[in-house]
């Protein structure tokens, strides 16, 4: 790694690679993130109903997700739009989980909400707008779950890494950065997708970093292409809105793939997954063989 980054992000010494440290590999039920293979996170952005999570639940799965995600306490900007069904969506969720065997990552919004969120999900997911809320990130953490990190969207990439080292510090080693688009002077999309942030998150930690297509585009038809931009990059996995009517969604229809397009956007990431597959294995290679001499 670049001498001058370890300068630039020395304030985050734990979560910067270095010739000591293993990439972190966080455990979700019986498989991993961060390792071999490239894990899907799926699900609408708001539990609404039973139906509409469980149809969603099965569908993902079926088609390879991982992981179900589902908003059950939403970080609205108008106070007037719909705040999540609490409790109620944790329920469905883990409902969802029982009947389909998929892993559930969802928000937690506020230090009062960890115990209970943390009692339903296998992953915590702090948003975007809580990136540098850091009572909730020192609450998130001591809860003993993985943390999903989203980067905050005026967030640099020393902010965030400041962020994840607050997790790390507190004891909790299980951290995934989620770039999920940042606010620049463009307007055009919801957010601009900033997968540099994603090569470069790559070369400076050894946490894993996955990509969040949806809130990047803001437009569904986008939502495919910022996914395979993302593996092209190296994530080591993606976080996607989908639901069974999207036009009829309670947040983020706008964004929200239906089924037959969450099935393309799987389909069409097939090349790029296996070109990623060899470029492990010659990234593995060339470890052995640095390693042999
Ligand atoms: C979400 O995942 O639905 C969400 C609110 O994301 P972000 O915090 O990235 O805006
Ligand atoms: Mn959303």
């Amino acid at each position: 790694m670049r001498a001058s980054w370890y300068d630039q992000f020395s304030d985050s010494p734990d979560v910067l690679r270095s010739a000591r440290i293993k990439p972190t590999v966080v455990p979700v039920l019986d498989f991993e993130i961060g390792g071999e293979d490239f894990i899907t996170m799926a699900g609408p952005c708001s539990v609404e109903t039973e139906a509409q999570l469980m149809a969603t639940a099965i569908h993902v799965r079926r088609s390879g997700a991982r992981i179900l995600r589902g908003g059950a306490f939403k970080p609205r900007s108008s106070p007037y739009s719909f705040q999540g069904l609490g409790l109620e969506g944790l329920r469905m969720l883990a409902r969802a989980r029982h009947r389909t065997g998929l892993a559930i990552v969802t928000e937690a919004m506020s230090e009062a909400d960890v115990p209970m969120v943390a009692d339903y999900a296998d992953i915590l997911q702090i948003g975007s707008r809580n990136m540098e809320n850091y009572t909730l990130l020192e609450a998130a953490a001591r809860s003993g779950r993985p943390i999903l990190l989203k980067r905050g969207m005026v967030a640099t990439i020393a902010d965030f890494l400041r962020s994840a080292q607050i997790v790390l510090a507190c004891g909790n080693p299980n951290v995934i950065l989620c770039e999920r688009g940042i606010r620049t002077f463009e307007t055009s999309l919801r957010n601009t997708f900033d997968a540099a942030a994603i090569a470069l998150l790559r070369q400076i930690t050894h946490l894993p970093v996955i990509g969040d297509p949806s809130h990047a585009a803001g437009h569904r038809e986008l939502v495919p292409v910022l996914a395979r931009i993302a593996v092209a990059a190296g994530a080591d996995g993606l976080i996607v809105e989908v639901h069974p009517s999207p036009d009829r969604a309670w947040s983020d229809g706008e964004q929200s793939l239906d089924f037959a397009g969450f099935d393309a956007m799987m389909h069409g990431l097939k090349p790029w997954l296996a070109l990623r597959d060899h470029t492990l294995a010659d990234t593995v290679k060339a470890e052995l063989m640095e390693a042999a001499r």
